[in-house]
């Protein structure tokens, strides 16, 4: 697993982590997660391997040395899961073993979880109510369905990158990231930029009202000893605008 930093625009302070997936194949090296998470769908691993994600997140960042007080980690759910499968249950294990007061953990879901109906939304109600917030990932990017929307258990929405890359450059991009933010905001969630590279996105950002934001302009994805190297030095040496 790697760490993506998030950082919070009104003070430039680290509020969280997102893993990311790696598979580091002998023969064909770095396998990107684009590529193996669509393959483990198909093949009946997604399961195990999203169980083995959310022990591993747990244990690695429950153990991270650090004065910065609760550090809020994503891990990111297949709809699949969301809505067909003992997810509460696995939760529930994974808390058990590896929970701790260091850490808040969120999953994140797409919103083809939200398309899937009431059950789906049961298991979210569970996970919620085991102190485990739900971040929607890649907002405005699938079949957003806003009469679902209101109903889901959700702490936080994710602009995505396709948006946040072409925000200064780009009218329509920039309306669609302005929406998400008002959107978020009605429904009392907060809003988190992901893909942001330069300085300029980031005032643009916080002159919108975005909250939170994560991409290479702070860090790229660790593994979790860099990352929590890089958390401990953070804001001394790192561009602050
Ligand atoms: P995602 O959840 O939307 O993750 C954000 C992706 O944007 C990550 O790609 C991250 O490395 C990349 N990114 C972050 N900041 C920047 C930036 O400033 N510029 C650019 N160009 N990219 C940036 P990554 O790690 O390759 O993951 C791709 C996708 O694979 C993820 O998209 C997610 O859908 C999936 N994925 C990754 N890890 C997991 C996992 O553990 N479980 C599941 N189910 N899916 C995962
Ligand atoms: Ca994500
Ligand atoms: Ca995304």
């Amino acid at each position: 697993m790697f760490y993506q930093p998030q950082v919070r625009l009104s003070d430039r302070s680290v509020v969280g982590v997102e893993a990311l997936m790696r598979w580091n194949n002998r023969n064909r090296g770095m396998v990107p997660p684009d590529v193996f998470i669509p393959l483990a769908e198909r093949t009946g691993h997604i399961r195990k391997m999203t169980l083995w994600a959310m022990n591993t997140v747990l244990r690695q960042t429950s153990q991270w040395r650090h004065d910065w007080g609760q550090l809020s980690v994503s891990v990111n759910m297949p709809s699949e899961l969301v809505a067909h499968s003992d997810l509460p249950d696995m939760v529930h294990n994974a808390l058990q073993l590896f929970g701790s007061d260091a850490i808040r953990p969120m999953i994140e879901i797409t919103e083809r979880s939200l398309m899937v109906g009431d059950r789906a939304l049961a298991q979210l109600h569970r996970i919620r109510e085991m102190g485990v917030r739900v971040s929607i990932d890649d907002f405005g990017t699938g079949y957003s369905c806003l009469a679902y929307f209101h109903k889901v258990p959700a702490n936080e929405l994710k602009i995505d990158k396709s948006f946040v890359s072409r925000l200064l450059t780009d009218t329509a991009s920039a309306d669609i990231a302005m929406l998400i933010i008002d959107l978020a905001h009605r429904f009392d969630l907060d809003v988190v930029a992901e893909g942001v590279e330069d300085e300029a996105t980031c005032e643009k950002l916080a002159s919108s009202g975005c909250d939170v934001v994560q991409g290479y302009y702070f860090a790229k994805p660790m593994p979790a000893d860099v990352c929590e190297h890089w958390l401990q030095t953070f804001g001394k040496d790192v561009p602050t605008g």
